[in-house]
C-alpha cells in the first residue's frame, strides 16, 4: 500500500465530564483529551517524514466536542486506511497497576488484529508500561471500532487513576515514547519509506537543470555597466546576461577581444 492515510482520533475533548486524572495523584486533574492529543500530535509529527498522510477526526484545539459518529464519518468519507483511536484508561480508583491496553472490535478485520498486536508490542517496548492487565489485547464493542469501514484499533495508554501509571503518563517523555512505539509499528506494518530516501531520477534531474538554466537566462544583469562595456566592445550581444558561458562562447569572446588589440 503506497501513501496510506491514517485517521487519528484523540478521544473526547477538553470538557468531557469525568475524563481526567485522579485529583489525589494529579492535583491539576489533567484532562484525558490533553494526554490523548499530545500523543496524537507527536505521532503526526513523526509521520510527517514518511510517505503517508494523517488526518485528525477530533477537534485539534480540544474545544469542540466532535461526536463519535462524526469522527467515524470523517474517516469513512476520506477512505482512510487505518483508524487509530487514542485514549487513557480509568477504573483503578487510586490503586496500583494498570498498563497499556489495545482494543479491536468483536468482528474485527484481520488487519485490525495485526495492527493491535504490533502496536501493543511496540508501545510496551518503547514505554516499558507493560502493566498487569490480564488481557491487554482485547475485543470490545466500541462505537469507533464497530462503525469504521477500515481496520481500527483503540489504544488506552495507561491509567489516569493509578499510582503506578498516572505519574508516568503525565510526562512528556512518556508521550514521546508512546508516539515512537505507535510510529515504529506503522513503519513496519505499512512499509513506510522516508520521504528523503526517494531518489531523484536522472530524467527528473535533467528537467530541474533545464528549468534552472532557463530561469537564470531570464534574470537581469547584476552589473549592467560592465555589460554595456562588453556590448560596446562587441564581446557580447548583451542577451541572457546571467546565463552561464560555454567553452565555445568563451572562445568566441576571447577571439573578439584579441581582434581589438
Ligand atoms: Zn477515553
Amino acid at each position: 500500500m503506497s501513501n496510506p492515510l491514517f485517521a487519528i482520533d484523540a478521544g473526547h475533548y477538553i470538557d468531557t465530564p469525568g475524563k481526567r486524572c485522579l485529583k489525589s495523584i494529579d492535583p491539576g486533574e489533567t484532562r484525558e483529551w490533553v494526554l490523548n492529543s499530545r500523543i496524537a500530535d507527536k505521532v503526526q509529527e513523526r509521520l510527517r517524514g514518511y510517505r503517508c498522510a494523517t488526518m485528525r477526526v477530533d477537534d485539534v484545539t480540544g474545544e469542540k466536542e466532535i461526536s463519535l459518529s462524526k469522527r467515524v464519518a470523517l474517516a469513512n468519507q476520506a477512505d482512510a486506511d487505518l483508524y487509530l483511536s487514542f485514549h487513557h484508561n480509568a477504573g483503578i480508583h487510586g490503586g496500583s497497576g494498570g498498563g497499556c491496553v489495545v482494543y479491536v472490535a468483536p468482528a474485527a478485520q484481520e488487519q485490525s488484529i495485526v495492527v493491535q498486536k504490533a502496536v501493543y508490542e511496540a508501545v510496551v517496548a518503547a514505554t516499558g508500561l507493560r502493566g498487569n492487565r490480564a488481557n491487554p489485547m482485547a475485543r470490545a464493542s466500541l462505537y469507533v471500532l464497530r462503525n469504521t469501514r477500515m481496520p481500527a484499533v483503540l489504544v488506552e495508554f495507561g491509567f489516569m487513576d493509578s499510582t503506578t501509571d498516572t505519574p508516568i503518563i503525565l510526562t512528556e517523555e512518556f508521550a514521546e515514547q508512546a508516539a515512537e512505539g505507535v510510529v515504529s509499528a506503522l513503519i513496519d506494518l505499512y512499509d513506510l519509506r522516508k520521504k528523503e530516501e526517494e531518489p531523484v531520477t536522472y530524467e527528473e534531474w535533467k528537467r530541474y537543470m533545464d528549468r534552472y538554466l532557463a530561469e537564470r537566462a531570464e534574470l537581469p544583469a547584476s552589473m549592467p555597466e560592465y555589460l554595456e562595456d562588453a556590448k560596446a566592445m562587441e564581446l557580447t550581444d548583451g542577451s541572457r546576461p546571467m546565463a552561464f558561458v560555454t567553452r565555445e562562447e568563451a572562445a568566441v569572446m576571447a577571439r573578439a577581444a584579441a581582434k581589438r588589440e
